[in-house]
């Protein structure tokens, strides 16, 4: 008894460890430290849950060659995995994670609906063990209670989704996958979802209310053999699932991602808090609802940077279309733009009273964010105000500018909100928009038929002197042109970001 309660005191530890962990994540400063206290705290539920956990009979666990074979194989390939990734495949990495919560939350009400459905019976087998022996096999007759069931239908049905439509935005992000979608596809996936929700309502009424029946062999009765059609259908269910998933995700792309990928680490959260219901474990319903909670805060974040309705992305009635995918060459150039030579962007920049940078995914991808900090330390230093304009879907994940620049030290203080930014720019001598694209394209405000159109962005057209650094006259991840590089005040600063904030730097240095 003395070991359960040090195992609830663990676990009340370690949901503490979240929340401050969680809350110390909402500022760069403590962001890192805020990582690791949410990571001892989830460490010590694994230890506490593995060596002190007792099931209602009192019996430990005792499959530990598998729980460290687990363990030691999940542990090496993910410490492989998060030190060789590269910044740029970040946000691919914790959509994969995420899918991988989704699955673990899915397999766990396979599994136990498995238990109930054994062999065809629905049934629980509840096995009696001395000395670690299974000495009897007692069969019992109460039935599933509904609020069993009902949680594992949620966590295998949100679970799938999430894994399905994860392992596609994985798959987006990256390239691999482009956007797909046919006529009719709102219909289908209605009547896919409709599908899967019936299958599990039909199911859960079956399993809650089966008859018992008598048992010959033992003095007792047990339920009603069903044979195997629970359990086929319960797969069928999975199925559908999986099928609503990746046609949930597939026509979405363009701008509208990132609203898609804070709703699956929403769901991913409500599937795990499943199975702390399910398995009355505390650390991870707290867990779970942590991560559904926060989720879902950021996915109505996303909607209001992107401007769309939480209603429109929930019957995934946005995005997709007919509009050209991520990379593929964009469409016919719109006029003509003029360049900026190095020595002149040099010039214009040192006696400019303010400027601010517009940091975009290329900064990223060039990994130029400490060339970036000294290029604004120089600035600086000859009496130039810099500062940062921060547009919510910039890069590839949300806040993937702030943990960026964090890593070059830049300080929170020269970081400023989209509002903010917008208000600053008609008193801004020179924007420098490094890698930045479709955050910056006005054909937000201005072309209806545009996939982006309703989108905020930053209005950097109302400074005075505009720089685009990127590599080509190539679109950015909404794959379509960008109107503000043909416009008046725009001159184009061509090169890899890095290199070229390095020959900028000592071209000032030079002046
Ligand atoms: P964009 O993808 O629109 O544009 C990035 C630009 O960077 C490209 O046009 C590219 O042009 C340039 N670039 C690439 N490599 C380099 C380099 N080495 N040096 C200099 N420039 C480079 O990025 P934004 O940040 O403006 O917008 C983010 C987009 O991603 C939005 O559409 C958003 O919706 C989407 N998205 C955001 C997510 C999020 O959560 N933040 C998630 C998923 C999608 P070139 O090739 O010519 O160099």
């Amino acid at each position: 008894m003395l070991e359960i309660n040090i195992l609830t005191l663990i676990y009340l530890i370690a949901s503490v460890t979240f929340i401050i962990g969680l809350k110390m994540l909402s500022h760069p400063a403590t962001a890192r430290k805020g990582n690791l206290v949410a990571a001892f705290g989830m460490g010590l539920a694994i230890v506490g849950t593995i060596f002190l956990y007792r099931d209602d009979d009192g019996n430990k666990l005792h499959n530990y060659g598998w729980i460290f074979g687990g363990l030691f194989i999940g542990g090496i390939v993910g410490t492989l995995a998060a030190k060789k990734v590269k910044m740029t495949a970040m946000p691919e990495m914790v959509s994969l994670f995420n899918g991988m919560g989704g699955a673990c939350a899915a397999l766990i009400s396979m599994i136990e609906f498995g238990h109930f459905a054994k062999m065809g019976y629905l049934d629980k087998i509840v096995q009696s063990y001395e000395a670690g022996e299974v000495v009897q096999d007692a069969v019992l007759t109460r039935p599933v209670p509904i609020e069993t069931l009902l949680t594992i239908f949620a966590g295998l049905v949100i679970g799938t989704v999430s894994f399905a439509g994860s392992m596609i935005a994985w798959g987006k992000l990256n390239g691999k996958i482009k956007d797909f979608s046919f006529k009719g596809q709102h219909i289908f996936n209605l009547v896919v979802l409709t599908a899967v929700l019936a299958l599990s309502a039909y199911l859960i009424v079956v399993v809650a209310t089966v008859e018992p029946r008598p048992d010959p062999n033992i003095d007792d009765v047990i339920p009603k053999d069903l044979g195997s059609m629970p359990l086929l259908l319960f797969y069928a269910t999975f199925g559908l699932a999986m099928v609503y998933g990746i046609m949930f995700v597939m026509p979405i792309g363009g701008a509208d991602m990132p609203v898609v990928i804070s709703l699956l680490n929403s769901f991913t959260g409500v599937a795990a808090a499943c199975g702390g219901f399910l398995y009355n474990n505390n650390v991870m319903l707290t867990g779970g609802i942590l991560v559904g909670a926060a989720g879902t805060l950021l996915t109505i974040l996303m909607c209001k940077a992107m401007n769309r309705s939480l209603k429109n992305v929930l019957i995934g009635s946005f995005g997709g279309g007919n509009k050209p995918s991520a990379g593929d060459g964009g469409n016919k150039p719109q006029g003509t733009y003029k360049e900026i030579t190095l020595s002149d962007a040099a010039v214009l920049m040192s006696y400019a009273h303010k400027v601010m940078i517009v940091p975009g995914y290329g900064l990223a991808v060039a990994q130029a964010q400490h060339a970036c900090h000294e290029l604004e330390k120089l600035l600086e230093s000859k009496g130039v105000e810099v500062k940062y304009a921060i547009h919510p879907v910039a890069g590839r994940m949300p806040g993937h500018m702030n943990v960026l620049l964090a890593e070059a030290d830049v300080s929170y203080d020269k970081l400023e909100e989209m509002e903010q930014a917008n208000e600053e720019f008609p008193t801004t001598d020179v924007v420098l928009i490094l890698g930045a694209n479709d955050v910056v394209n006005p054909a937000a405000k201005n072309d209806p038929s545009s996939p982006i159109y309703g989108m905020p962005i930053l209005e950097v057209e109302l400074a005075k002197n505009v720089i685009v650094n990127k590599r080509s006259m190539k679109p950015g991840y909404a794959g379509i042109e960008n109107d503000l590089f043909f416009q008046p005040k725009t001159s184009m600063l061509f090169g890899d970001a890095k290199k070229v904030l390095q020959d900028l730097i000592g071209e000032i240095k030079n002046l």
